[in-house]
């Protein structure tokens, strides 16, 4: 309620996005909850990129090929650095 009496509905929307907030999965393009107690899912700041906990779960063992190329590319683009890989020669992805 602004000093004219009239109801502003983009405030109340940006009040619930701060209530909820959300990151869209680089990987899956998933939009999951990220932030307070129940994340369903992390951002890295390493990578710049948001990845959901179905991702992460699936790619445990090192990146999955299919995900890595998506993800070199990207990385590349943004002069980011590319995580190392671990023995099998998949891609480990960082932990924040
Ligand atoms: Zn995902």
């Amino acid at each position: 309620m602004d000093a004219s009496g009239t109801f502003d509905l983009s405030e109340v929307i940006r009040d619930a996005m701060v209530q909820l907030p959300t990151e869209m999965c680089f990987f899956c393009k998933r939009v999951f909850a990220f932030g307070g107690d129940q994340s369903d899912g992390e951002y890295l700041q390493q990578l710049n990129l948001g990845i959901c906990r179905w991702c992460r779960s699936s790619n445990e063992g090192g990146l999955n090929p299919h995900y890595e190329k998506r993800l070199l590319p990207y990385l590349w683009a943004k002069k980011l650095p590319i995580p190392s890989r671990n023995e099998k020669g998949f891609l480990v992805l960082p932990t924040e």
